[in-house]
């Protein structure tokens, strides 16, 4: 038996591909698309025996993208949060110390 608990994971989103999750876990690449020149990984080798059904595999690629692009939303917005005139600030004492005009004499 077994109790899939994640606390502070992503959701529902998890929670309804829980499967894809776990191949996709079990995929041997890091950074794999799962797409089509990929061999020995885990979707493509599920979807092939019919073990995943390209239609959801579909939809959970559809849903993954859509939460991706949220949060790149929400990156975006976090950094206009940060300096408009901060950043005028910053880009002038970096000018000046750039500079070294002003030495300390011994
Ligand atoms: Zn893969």
């Amino acid at each position: 038996m077994q109790l899939w608990e994640q606390d502070g994971g992503s959701d529902a989103h998890a929670d309804a591909f829980a499967d894809i999750e776990e191949l996709v876990q079990r995929c041997q690449y890091r950074d794999c698309t799962h797409g089509k020149r990929e061999h020995g990984c885990a979707i493509k080798s599920a979807l092939a025996r019919g073990e995943l059904d390209a239609g959801r595999y579909e939809n959970y690629l559809k849903t993954g993208r859509e939460l991706a692009r949220i949060a790149r939303k929400e990156q975006i917005a976090a950094r206009k949060n940060l300096t408009p005139a901060q950043n005028r600030l910053r880009n002038k004492q970096e000018r000046r110390s750039g500079k070294h005009s002003s030495q300390s004499w011994e």
